[in-house]
Formats: structure tokens, C-alpha cells, sequence
């Protein structure tokens, strides 16, 4: 039993609740934070790219201690169709900077870091401790949690929810709702071993120079999603994900894609002879900008993939969990130091804050983006990268065809698969999402 009463309670020793707890304690407020798992990432999945900015935020010098795995030099985004795909590759030697701007991370020793630095900021993190409800008063209000294995309630003034993308005591509690199918991906991930000299030669990669890509296309069978390949030191990370309520409708199983997109000729020659020795599945919020529920309350915040902030349309969660947890912190901090209570009126300042950040900024911009691709999937994500595919092959074999009939059986094909209007409305629709 914890009879202490905390300035803050922080749900999660992920990426939010780390930033929200590090934020806290350094500004000198009594912060208890509560992990699940055994210790702080031992629950947690992600590609991974850590975006350093955000992270610079909060912790300016991180690169002399944390642990990194290689920093991004090289993005590539292949469109695919069974046997083939189309690359778009940018690799700049300017991101060989002093201060490089993205680095892929194990996210395993990258939360345990992290929550570190927030144990020596004055955070007490205890693990292996799940939160199973908030306690609120008559009125509704926050004011503390209850846990699996501590005996009775723990009060403080405000509860940080960065319980992840579960949002299970949230909407327990009746301050949201559960998340739609339709608005929430599921992504699995497994790490292929191999020796860091075999990495290198297969993705043309020196020292500490690591490459990301992204992958769309038939490999989703024409449902919404993406796989991924980010280089490690000594693995590789490699997944794919779809959004939930396309695998109810098709029956397709996550771990069938997985296979596939192993065994497509694009992806086996860079794991061959790998040792998998992980394999993960968890869910990533993508309903974007619409889905965000209600942030702020009495007594309570809500940040990172609890509160739904991730951009699935540039492949980033962690920056914008970074940015949250770090902003209601500072929201809060405002607050105590105005010596006034944590009520719903005040903690909109946390609301205000967010707004003016890029993460609405971003999430706002693409805000009808994650509807049009759901209800599109079949054409942006099998029709077209297959028709896409099919030009590019007439385009480079050479086979004695003049070059004009090549073009117009190429036009005929993207019309008879679409019609005028189809061709019309998708790219209507799609500048339309995208401005
Ligand atoms: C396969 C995959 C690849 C991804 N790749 C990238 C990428 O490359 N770059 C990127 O920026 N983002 C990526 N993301 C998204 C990114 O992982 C998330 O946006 C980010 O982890 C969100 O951080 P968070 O702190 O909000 O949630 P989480 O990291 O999920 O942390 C939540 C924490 O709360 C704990 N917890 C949950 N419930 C309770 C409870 N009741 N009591 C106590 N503790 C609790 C959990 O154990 C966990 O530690 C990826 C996600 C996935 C699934």
C-alpha cells in the first residue's frame, strides 16, 4: 500500500509515458509511474526508427549513452506486385551529420534507457504492475489508480494515460470509446539475425550507415497496409501490417502475409540464411486526425498511441508519443505552478499545446487520408501497384514493339482496369487527401 500522494501518476513506461515522466520529475513534481511488463519495453513493439529531434527535446545528449542501433542514411518505398516492385530510393551522404536525424532502435533496450533517465530525474517506475482502474471521485474526477499487486488506491492529483494503443482503462472508465476496427492496424514483426559485415554488403552499407524501406502493394492482398525492413547492427527488423477490419473481412491471417512478403523475390535475398530469433504482433493506431478521442479531463491526460497520435501516412508513433507525453508534462507542470487544480478547464492547456505542435498539425493535414485508403485499398494497393508494374515492365524490355503502341496498350490497360472517370476520381480524390 502506497500512502504518498503523487503530483502525478504516469500509466506506461513506453515512449509517452517515459517522455511524460522524465518531463515531470525534472521540473521537481513527485511522479509515480506504473509499467506491466517486467521491465520498461519488455512489452513494447515498433520497426523501429527513433526520430532524434524528438528526442533531443528531452533528452539533448542522448547519443553519448543511448543505445542505438545504425542512423539512416538511405529511405527507399518500393510499390510491389508478386514477383516484382518499382523503388523510389533517396540516400543523401548528408545524413552521415554529426547530430544524424533517424536511427533505428530495439526498442527492448531503447524503453529500458529511456526509463532510466526518468528514474534519475526523481521518477519512481515500478514494473510488473498493471493498472486495472482509475479511481475517480462523486464527481467524476480522476484522482488516482488502482493496481494488480499494490493493496488499494493510489491518489494524485493528475493521472498521465500512456497505457498505448489497449486504451482498456480509458474506456473502463468511461472518459472513451474503444477504438473501431477500421481504425486501428495490426502489424507483425520478426528480427532476423545476421552477421553485421552481411548486412552491410547486402543493403550497400558502411560502419554505422543503416537504410529503412517501406513497402506497399500487392503484398497486402489488397488491404490497407505496409511492410517494412529497417536495418540493425546485427538484424534485421522485418514486419507488415494491416488495418484490423480488413483481415476480418478477407480471413487473411497476419502471419500468412508475413510468410508472403518473405517469399517475395524482392524481400528473400536480404534474409537468406537469417536466424529469426523474435516475433511480435501488436496494434498501431491509423484512424489518424478523426480518431482522436477527447484528450483532457478532470484530472487526467491522455498521450501517444492511447490518445491515438500516430501519422500512419509518414510511418511515425514514437515522435509524436515523445512530443505528447513531453507536452502534457509541461502542461501540468504550468498548472502546479500556478497553484491551481488539475480540472478539465486547466488542462486544456494541454490541448492548446498539441494543437499548435506538429503533431495535430500533421495529423490534421492528412485527416481524411486514413478513410480513403480503407475504402480504396483494392485499387491503391492491388490494382495499381500491379498496373503500375506491368508499364514499367513494357517501358525497359526491349522486344522490337514501337514504343508508341507499347504506350497506348499501356494507356488501355490503366483504363479498361479503372475507366476515365475511375482514373479521374482516384487522382481527385487523392490530391484532394494528400493537400
Ligand atoms: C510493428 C510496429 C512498427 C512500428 N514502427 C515504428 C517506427 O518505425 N517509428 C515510429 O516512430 N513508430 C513506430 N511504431 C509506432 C510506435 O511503436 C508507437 O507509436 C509508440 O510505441 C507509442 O508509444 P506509447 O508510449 O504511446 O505506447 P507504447 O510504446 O505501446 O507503451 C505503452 C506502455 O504502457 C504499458 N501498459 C499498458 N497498459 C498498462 C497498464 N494497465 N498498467 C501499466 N502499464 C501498462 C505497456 O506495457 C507499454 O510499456 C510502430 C509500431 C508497431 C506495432
Amino acid at each position: 500500500m502506497i500512502e504518498e500522494r503523487f503530483d502525478a501518476i504516469v500509466i506506461g513506461a513506453g515512449m509517452a509515458g517515459n517522455a511524460a515522466a522524465l518531463t515531470l520529475a525534472e521540473r521537481g513534481l513527485k511522479v509515480l509511474q506504473f509499467e506491466r511488463g517486467e521491465y520498461p519495453g519488455s512489452k513494447n513493439v515498433q520497426g523501429a526508427i527513433l526520430y532524434a529531434d524528438m528526442l533531443e527535446k528531452l533528452v539533448p545528449d542522448f547519443r553519448e549513452d543511448a543505445p542505438l542501433e545504425r542512423h539512416l542514411v538511405e529511405q527507399r518505398f518500393w510499390m510491389m506486385d508478386e514477383r516484382s516492385h518499382i523503388g523510389l530510393h533517396y540516400r543523401s551522404e548528408d545524413f552521415n551529420e554529426e547530430r544524424p536525424n533517424r536511427y533505428t532502435i530495439i526498442r527492448a533496450q531503447f524503453d529500458k534507457w529511456f526509463s532510466r533517465k526518468a528514474q534519475a530525474a526523481g521518477a519512481l517506475t515500478i514494473c510488473e504492475t498493471t493498472v486495472t482502474e482509475l479511481v475517480q471521485d462523486a464527481y467524476g474526477k480522476v484522482i488516482g489508480v488502482c493496481t494488480v499487486r499494490l493493496v488499494g488506491q493510489v491518489h494524485a492529483d493528475v493521472v498521465v494515460l500512456a497505457e498505448g494503443v489497449t486504451v482498456l482503462l480509458g474506456t473502463r472508465a468511461g472518459l472513451r470509446q474503444i477504438p473501431k476496427p477500421e481504425t486501428v492496424a495490426l502489424a507483425v514483426k520478426e528480427m532476423h539475425f545476421l552477421p553485421r559485415e552481411t548486412i552491410e554488403a547486402r543493403f550497400n552499407l558502411k560502419g554505422d550507415e543503416g537504410t529503412v524501406i517501406e513497402a506497399a502493394g500487392a503484398v497486402t492482398h489488397g488491404m490497407a497496409g505496409m511492410g517494412f525492413i529497417y536495418t540493425n547492427q546485427e538484424s534485421v527488423s522485418l514486419g507488415i501490417g494491416c488495418i484490423v477490419s480488413d483481415f476480418q473481412k478477407s480471413g487473411e491471417t497476419p502471419y500468412g502475409l508475413l510468410e508472403r512478403f518473405k517469399r517475395h523475390p524482392s524481400v528473400a535475398p536480404l534474409i537468406e540464411g537469417s536466424e529469426v530469433k523474435e516475433y511480435a504482433a501488436h496494434l498501431i493506431p491509423e484512424g489518424g486526425y478523426k480518431a482522436v478521442p477527447q484528450l483532457f479531463g478532470d484530472g487526467w491526460v491522455v498521450v501517444g498511441d492511447a490518445a491515438q497520435l500516430n501519422n500512419a501516412i509518414h510511418r511515425e508513433g514514437s515522435n509524436l508519443a515523445m512530443t505528447s507525453g513531453r507536452l502534457a508534462a509541461e502542461a501540468i507542470f504550468q498548472i502546479k505552478s500556478r497553484r491551481e487544480p488539475m480540472t478539465r478547464a486547466n488542462l486544456a492547456l494541454y490541448k492548446t499545446m498539441i494543437d499548435d505542435s506538429f503533431v495535430m498539425k500533421d495529423l490534421k493535414k492528412y485527416k481524411d487520408m486514413p478513410a480513403l485508403l480503407h475504402t480504396q485499398s483494392q485499387n491503391f494497393f492491388l490494382t495499381y501497384p500491379q498496373l503500375v508494374s506491368k508499364a514499367m515492365q513494357s517501358f525497359v524490355r526491349v522486344d522490337g514493339t514501337a514504343k508508341a503502341d507499347k504506350e497506348r496498350t499501356t494507356l488501355r490497360s490503366f483504363v479498361s482496369a479503372r475507366s476515365w472517370t475511375g482514373l479521374f476520381g482516384d487522382a481527385l480524390r487523392l490530391a484532394r487527401a494528400w493537400r
